[in-house]
């Protein structure tokens, strides 16, 4: 199949190979010329820009970009995917967005005879180049078993949460608490260290009790709990603070437009906030329990 990919960053690029790896034939654009290039090297065909790509009528366009503001930006106006892509091109936004904005270019893409998910992903660099994302869809059903083989090659776990924008509002919904919870096993662990336990102790009494979560056994905060996490290498790699904080920009701004109180989420957003604003935005969001202690860099 003829695919058009834009967004070639940290998780585009891995998908788009995944994309050649299946066989599949690639036509890519990206404003950084390099990410382009790495692309071209694998096998893919660059364009010039988004309307030329459009114009090559792939039958399938995905996207993943930044933030809205850059899906809008390559959607919309005289320049943008709408204005020149043919009629019943199936276009897949997998960029973490607002569910508000996502409803509002399916919408527009609707209207004018074209097929739209939004697709964001969970599971990070890693599980983009390992082929084992997560895509969470918002759409029409048909739209979705279409899309389906497309995003097998990318992901594992595929799931269709409804019309559109619902992909999106699982997104935020799933992060926001991955969040809350991380707060949460950040506190744990340090009150109960300070209280004179053995933090290995402490985690496996924990994961093996009520208070068990993803956060204390698969990605625990506490130094020297696990290897292999953020928390064994100074909470490098991973998933940064600042992509926390965005998503839980999204999850209030979402919950403010749906008038739904979320008192823990936002609370969530303000200790991110304060983190980011410290200085500590590139660490890995499970670093939180720096701040969490009082232990502030
Ligand atoms: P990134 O910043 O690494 O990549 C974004 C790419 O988009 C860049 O290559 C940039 O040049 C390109 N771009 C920006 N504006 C463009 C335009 N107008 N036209 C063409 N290309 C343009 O970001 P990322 O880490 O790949 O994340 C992409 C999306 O996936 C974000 O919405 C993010 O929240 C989400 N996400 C990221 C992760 C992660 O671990 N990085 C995990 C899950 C979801």
């Amino acid at each position: 199949m003829h695919i058009g990919f834009i967004g070639l960053g940290n998780m585009g690029a891995p998908m788009a190979l995944n994309l050649l790896k299946a066989g599949h034939q690639l036509s890519v654009f990206d404003l950084s010329a390099s990410s382009v290039a790495a692309l071209v090297e694998a096998g893919a065909r660059s364009a010039a820009s988004v309307a030329e790509l459009a114009r090559r009528t792939p039958e399938v366009i995905i996207s993943m970009l930044p933030a809205a503001q850059h899906v809008k930006g390559v959607y919309l106006g005289d320049a943008g995917l709408l204005a020149h892509v043919a009629p019943g091109v199936l276009l897949i936004d997998s960029s973490t967005i607002d569910p508000m904005s996502a409803r509002e270019v399916s919408a527009l893409a609707l209207t004018q005879g074209n097929r739209m998910l939004d697709a964001p992903v969970s599971g990070g660099t890693g599980g983009a180049a390992a082929g084992t994302l997560t895509f969470m869809v918002g759409g029409a059903a048909a739209d979705f078993d279409a899309a389906l083989p497309v995003l097998q090659a990318m992901g594992r776990n595929i799931v269709h949460c409804g019309p559109s924008g619902n992909g999106q509002v699982a997104k935020v919904a799933n992060n926001m608490l991955l969040a809350i919870s991380m707060i949460g096993t950040a506190e744990a662990m340090n009150l109960g260290v300070s209280l004179g336990m053995d933090a290995k102790v402490l985690a496996g009494v924990l994961n093996s009790s009520s208070g068990r979560c993803w956060s204390s056994d698969t990605y625990n905060p506490y130094p020297g709990v696990m290897e292999g996490v953020p928390a064994a290498r100074g909470y490098s790699g991973g998933f940064g603070s600042n992509l926390m904080l965005k998503d839980l920009g999204l999850a209030t701004t979402a919950a403010q437009q749906a008038g739904q109180p979320v008192p823990m989420g936002a609370l969530a957003q303000q200790l991110y906030q304060t983190f980011s604003r410290q200085g500590n935005g590139h660490l890995d969001f499970s670093a939180i329990i720096k701040l969490c202690n009082g232990e502030i860099e």
